[in-house]
C-alpha cells in the first residue's frame, strides 16, 4: 500500500456536497482525495444558468459554480482524480476503495454520488439539455416566463413540477404514459384544479423538437405517441420537463449501508452518519426531499465536520 494510496478522507462524488466536504477536510488537514466520478461536477453541470445559490445575485453557469466549487477544496490542498470508483469494502478499517482497478484505503469516507434524474432515453433528448430540455422545473421553471411547457409523468413530482411551473408559464401541459395518476390525491386535485395544467393521457414524448439559430439551440416542441391508437403527432412547446423520477447513484453500496426501499442511503437524524461508523453520506444520496445544491453544500459541510471528528476520536 502506497503512501499516496492510504488517506485520511476519500470523497466519493463530486457535486456541491463532495466539493464542499473537500473543502472542508482539506482546510482541517485531513488531505482529502476527491474521485469525481462519472459526472465530475454533479448535476449542476448539465444545467445552464443557476440563479439561486446564493452569492451569485447575476446568477452563474452550473458548470462555471462547479469548477469555483473544485477551485476553492483544490486551493487547500485537496487532491481530485477523475476516476470512478466501481467497488468498496467497508467492511474493515482502513475502508477500501477500487478505482480503474487500483485499490486506494482511507480511515473515513465521505460519499456524496448524488442522484440521477431518470432520462427517456430518447433521440434530442440529451442534446436539448439546459437548451429547453431540464430535469429540474426549481431551477429552470424561470426561464419560461409566459411559455408553454410539457411535464412528463405521472407521480408527485410531475404534478408538484406542473404546480409550480404553473407561476411561470402561460401552459403547462402533462403527458402520461397511463391514464391514471400515480401521484397522491391531495396533489392530484391542486393540479386538476389549476387552469393552466392539462393532461395528455395514455402518451409518450417519443422525440425531443428542436431547432439551433445562429448558434442558439431551443426547443420547438416534442414529438408525442398515442400508446394506445400508436398514433403520432407534433405537439408544439417551448420546454419539456423530465418528472419521472430520481435514481440514488448508490448502485456501489448495495448490501454494505442501510438505505430506504428506492435506494437512498440512511443516515442518522441530524448528522451525516451512516450506519457504519467512519463513512459519512451528503448531498443528494441521502436526500431525497430537498435536492438543491445548497442545501447538498450544506451537507457536505457537516460531513467533513463529522468525519474530523470521528478521526479525532
Ligand atoms: P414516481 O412516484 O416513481 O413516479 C414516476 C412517474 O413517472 C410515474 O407516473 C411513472 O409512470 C412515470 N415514468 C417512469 N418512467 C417513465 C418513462 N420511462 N416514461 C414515461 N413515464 C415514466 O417518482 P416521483 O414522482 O419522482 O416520486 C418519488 C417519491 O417521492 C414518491 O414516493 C413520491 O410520493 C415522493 N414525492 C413526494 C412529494 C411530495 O409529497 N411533495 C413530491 C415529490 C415526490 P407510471 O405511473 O406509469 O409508473
Amino acid at each position: 500500500m502506497s503512501e499516496n494510496n492510504h488517506r485520511k478522507v476519500i470523497i466519493i462524488g463530486s457535486g456541491p456536497a463532495g466539493l464542499t466536504a473537500a473543502l472542508y477536510s482539506a482546510r482541517a488537514n485531513l488531505s482529502p482525495l476527491i474521485f469525481e466520478g462519472s459526472q465530475p461536477g454533479g448535476q449542476l453541470t448539465i444545467t445552464t444558468e443557476v440563479e439561486n445559490y446564493p452569492g451569485f445575485p447575476d446568477g452563474v453557469m452550473g458548470p462555471e459554480l462547479m469548477e469555483l466549487f473544485r477551485k476553492q477544496a483544490l486551493r487547500f490542498g485537496a487532491e481530485s482524480l477523475f476516476k470512478e470508483v466501481t467497488e468498496v469494502d467497508f467492511s474493515k478499517r482502513p475502508f477500501r476503495v477500487v478505482a480503474d482497478d487500483t485499490e486506494y484505503f482511507a480511515e473515513a469516507i465521505i460519499i456524496s454520488t448524488g442522484a440521477s434524474a431518470k432520462l427517456l432515453n430518447i433521440p434530442t433528448e440529451s442534446e436539448f439539455m439546459g437548451y429547453g430540455v431540464s430535469a429540474c422545473a426549481t431551477c429552470d421553471g424561470f426561464f419560461f416566463k409566459n411559455q408553454h411547457v410539457v411535464v412528463v409523468g405521472g407521480g408527485d413530482t410531475a404534478m408538484e413540477e406542473a404546480t409550480f411551473l404553473s407561476k411561470f408559464a402561460s401552459k403547462v401541459t402533462v403527458v402520461h404514459r397511463r391514464n391514471e395518476l400515480r401521484a397522491s390525491k391531495i396533489m392530484q386535485e391542486k393540479a386538476n384544479k389549476n387552469p393552466k395544467i392539462e393532461f395528455i393521457w395514455d402518451s409518450a414524448v417519443d422525440e425531443v423538437l428542436g431547432k439551433t439559430e445562429n448558434g442558439k439551440k431551443s426547443l420547438t416542441g416534442v414529438r408525442l405517441k398515442n400508446l394506445k391508437s400508436g398514433a403520432v403527432s407534433d405537439f408544439k412547446a417551448d420546454g419539456l420537463f423530465l418528472a419521472i423520477g430520481h435514481q440514488p447513484n448508490t448502485k456501489i453500496f448495495k448490501g454494505k449501508l442501510d438505505m430506504n426501499e428506492v435506494g437512498y442511503l440512511k443516515v442518522q437524524p441530524g448528522s451525516t452518519k451512516t450506519n457504519i461508523p467512519g463513512v459519512f453520506a451528503a448531498g443528494d444520496v441521502a436526500d431525497p426531499v430537498y435536492r438543491q445544491a445548497v442545501s447538498a453544500a450544506g451537507t457536505g459541510c457537516m460531513a467533513a465536520i463529522d468525519a474530523e471528528r470521528f478521526l479525532e476520536a
